[in-house]
């Protein structure tokens, strides 16, 4: 799946990583930071955040 827009502010994506993402490079750290929070909380990978959110 492709995104074309930050999920966050809704900028258009212009780098291939960004749209793999779904995220500008300044909210992926953001969401990155709340993926942490989770992780620590849920003691689930990283990794497995990442995915399952992009394969929605
Ligand atoms: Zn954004």
């Amino acid at each position: 799946m492709q995104h074309t827009e930050c999920a966050t502010c809704g900028r258009k994506l212009k780098d291939k990583k960004s749209i793999e993402r779904g995220y500008g490079p300044v909210c992926y750290d953001k969401h990155l930071q709340a993926i942490e929070e989770e992780f620590e909380r849920n003691q689930m990978t990283i990794y497995d955040v990442i995915e399952g959110e992009a394969y929605v």
